[in-house]
């Protein structure tokens, strides 16, 4: 039941079966022990359980792009805390 054609069909989320809707995610990833964060990814997300998806195509996309990244010119950068699990639940 998609009211925007133009949207992609996520489909059903395979966790909990929620109607997956399309936004614009931040992934995050690790490479050589740096943070990456790739900005504005269309993914499938899941309003009931957070699930996320992304299309074939932008997989592949977001895998040339981290091939590619260490010849791309220097960029944005932020900092992100780090917490330690343990000392945060004890
Ligand atoms: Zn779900």
């Amino acid at each position: 039941m998609s009211n925007n054609k133009s949207t992609y069909d996520y489909g059903e989320c395979h966790v909990c079966g929620e109607q997956m809707n399309e936004k614009r995610i931040n992934q995050d990833f690790w490479l050589k022990g740096k943070l990456i964060v790739i900005e504005s990814v269309p993914a499938g997300v899941c309003p009931q359980c957070g699930e996320k998806i992304v299309k074939a195509d932008v997989g592949r996309q977001l895998a040339t792009l981290i091939k590619n990244l260490r010849r791309l010119p220097k960029r944005k950068t932020i900092t992100v805390p780090v917490v330690r699990f343990a000392k945060e639940v004890a």
